[in-house]
């Protein structure tokens, strides 16, 4: 790591707030080391349709990305100017996932989620945590770039959403992040503003879900990742609970 890297990692370090830095293991080590996958399913699938079970939840989720296709066509994003469906990235076992609102610029590039200047931040905050981004999940509400990253519209979440919660049934996640005021109150079906939900857990889908604000909105208001660092840090003891 350059002076530079150093010196722009403990400036963020500064601005979340952390202190300290944790020697016990616990921080190090991966949450869920040796359980054995055999046996995940997929999620109760529509009646009368055979059980399909995997060996693992990779596997699984191999399938949901088929059944997606790489050129999907159930909403109109496909007509206007996405590059490509950026399905989702990270551990298919991970205890902890993250879920954004849409892919942006640079995420339709390069097919995977929360790769451009928000993402960078997004992966320092998770690094701060003690983990990787190999050791989570992260994906969106919708799996396609909206023009000119406006808001991804009803119908879109209509038709991808579906996609995103065969994810998380079979990555099984015990804490959910929705980052953004979108992901969150898409996920959660509330109109509530982000700043009174925000922090707050909430039982979702057999996991806990916190929403927390969107490291796009921190890179425009570093004041905030303070808040955001309360909440990771809850997070974190959430997942040793
Ligand atoms: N913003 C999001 O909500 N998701 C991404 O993948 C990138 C930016």
């Amino acid at each position: 790591m350059s002076r530079e890297q150093l010196e722009a990692h403990l400036q963020l370090f500064a601005e979340l707030g952390v202190e300290g830095f944790r020697r016990e293991p616990e921080w190090r080590t991966r949450l869920r080391p040796d359980e054995t996958p055999v046996g995940r399913g997929l999620p109760a699938p529509p009646e009368e349709a055979p059980v399909a079970i995997f060996a693992n939840a990779a596997d699984a989720l191999a399938v949901v990305r088929v059944d997606l296709g790489p050129d999907c066509q159930r909403c109109k994003l496909h007509t206007l100017g996405r590059r490509q469906v950026v399905f989702g990235v990270g551990n298919p076992e991970a205890d902890l996932m993250f879920v954004g609102e849409a892919p942006g610029a640079d995420e339709d590039l390069q097919g995977e989620p929360f790769v451009g200047k928000a993402g960078q931040l997004l992966t320092k905050i998770i690094e701060a945590m003690g983990l990787t981004r190999e050791q989570v999940y992260i994906a969106n509400v919708i799996k396609c770039r909206p023009p000119g990253n406006r808001n991804p519209e009803p119908d879109e979440v209509e038709q991808c959403e579906p996609f995103l919660f065969r994810q998380i049934d079979i990555i099984k996640p015990k804490v959910i992040v929705a980052l953004g005021k979108f992901a969150a109150q898409s996920l959660l079906r509330t109109a509530d503003p982000i700043t009174r939900i925000r922090g707050r857990e909430y039982k979702y889908r057999d996991a806990i879900l916190m929403p927390t604000y969107h490291p796009a909105f921190l890179l425009r208001n570093p004041s905030a990742k303070r808040e955001v660092w309360e909440d990771m840090k809850r997070v974190r003891a959430l997942l040793q609970s």
